[in-house]
């Protein structure tokens, strides 16, 4: 059923819903035509809708379509063996857009109906926002991030191009925001978990750093940094990037700078906590387990600061990452900031209205006037996150999209 089809009504029962900051406790009835949620009631008015012809849908617990605010929808986040994942990277693009096609599809049908994606070398991020926006595709809806900005022989060409002087920064980010949602910034490399640190120096100074954030607001858009480590931290918070991706080994005077500027923070758990959980995968030592276990209980320490504090959260889950799958990682990286000892609501906020904020969505709750994009669920995720890994139905952008 397209339910854009002029005159395709239903109206919905929910014992409980979230709208993305509130959780409401009590029945609501909301009633959606044309795909788009046009009503919100309280109570339970099934009855007198139905007598008046209105199809009726029930559930225990209603709530925006969950967001993954950091993907690589070109990697596949199930092969754990390091060969199998570097062929993976060597196919041609057309079997690697088929991968990403897969993952949204796979997003999608786990309730998640928003992603960012975080950078790929061949822009195939760009060709399936194209897809995902045709009515019935089954896709998750893409902000895509395009091609990236790094150093020549630096750390990210899977998903980042090279720029050298200030000159070449901004004649690259100027060209790749022209279609790129946001500009990624391939701020530092990754943690060298043997030795329990990020050990190389920061790809670009200060200075540098700016002229990528200057250059992109120029454009109107906003820039996320790939960065951790604290020297990588303080020219990513200097600079104003709009977005630290990551940010292990985070401290609180950066947090107090994020606050203030109002700069989001995605933390990232999955593939750090994947690497903990199954050390076989990699040849992890017990010594790096001991080091990968510190690093997840800091970043859990500051993650919980960084609530208190009131800094913009994000959940993303770098899927396409060894063991993290696209869709299913959202709910273990939603586990990960409940564990931290976040309250619920922050949590599922975190997951739904903070990003959609964050893009810029002219409507990030679930309100009259908005195109229905919903999980409908058979228990409430207040009494068990749990509830949030057996969607009984998901509608996104106004198309039913599960079950199919
Ligand atoms: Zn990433």
């Amino acid at each position: 059923m397209n339910l854009q089809d002029p005159g395709v009504r239903f109206a919905l029962v929910a014992d409980e819903w979230f709208d993305g900051e509130r959780h409401v406790r009590e029945p609501a009835t909301m009633k959606i035509v044309e795909g788009r949620l046009v009503g919100v009631m309280a109570g339970d008015h099934a009855q007198t809708l139905a007598a008046q012809g209105w199809p009726i849908e029930r559930g225990a617990f209603l709530m925006p379509g969950l967001v993954d605010a950091h993907v690589h929808l070109f990697l596949d986040g199930a092969p754990t063996d390091q060969k199998l994942r570097s062929e993976h990277l060597k196919q041609p693009v057309g079997l690697l857009t088929e991968a990403a096609r897969r993952s949204a599809r796979q997003a999608l049908a786990c309730g998640v109906t928003l992603v960012r994606d975080a950078g790929d070398r061949h822009g195939i991020n760009h060709a399936i926002r194209a897809e995902a926006l045709v009515d019935g595709s089954g896709l998750a809806q893409v902000r895509s991030a395009g091609l990236g900005v790094k150093r020549a022989k630096r750390y990210g060409a899977f998903m980042a191009t090279d720029v050298s002087d200030d000159d070449s920064i901004r004649a690259s980010v100027r060209e790749l925001a022209r279609d790129n949602d946001e500009i990624k910034l391939i701020l530092t490399g990754i943690i060298d978990f043997d030795a329990g640190a990020v050990t190389d120096e920061p790809q670009f100074t200060l200075a540098a750093a700016r002229v990528v954030v200057e250059t992109a607001h120029a454009c109107g858009r906003k820039v996320m940094a790939h960065c951790s480590g604290a020297a990588g931290l303080a020219v990513a918070a200097g600079a104003g990037v709009d977005a630290i991706e990551h940010g292990f080994f985070m401290d609180r005077a950066t947090l107090a700078l994020m606050r203030d500027r109002d700069l989001a923070w995605t933390p990232t758990f999955c593939p750090v906590h994947f690497q903990w959980a199954h050390p076989d995968a990699v040849g992890w030592s017990a010594q790096t387990v001991g080091h990968l276990r510190r690093i997840l209980d800091a970043h859990a320490e500051h993650l919980r600061l960084a609530h208190e504090m009131g800094v913009r959260l994000l959940v993303g889950t770098d899927a396409g990452s060894m063991g993290v799958e696209h869709g299913l990682a959202v709910f273990d990286e939603i586990e990960r900031f409940a564990e931290a000892g976040l309250p619920t609501a922050a949590v599922l906020r975190a997951a739904t209205s903070a990003p959609r904020r964050h893009f810029g969505a002219p409507q990030p709750l679930l309100v009259a006037g908005a195109p229905f994009d919903a999980v409908l669920l058979a228990a409430s995720p207040f009494a068990d996150l749990a509830a949030l890994r057996q969607p009984l139905r998901v509608w996104s952008n106004g198309c039913l999209a599960l079950p199919r």
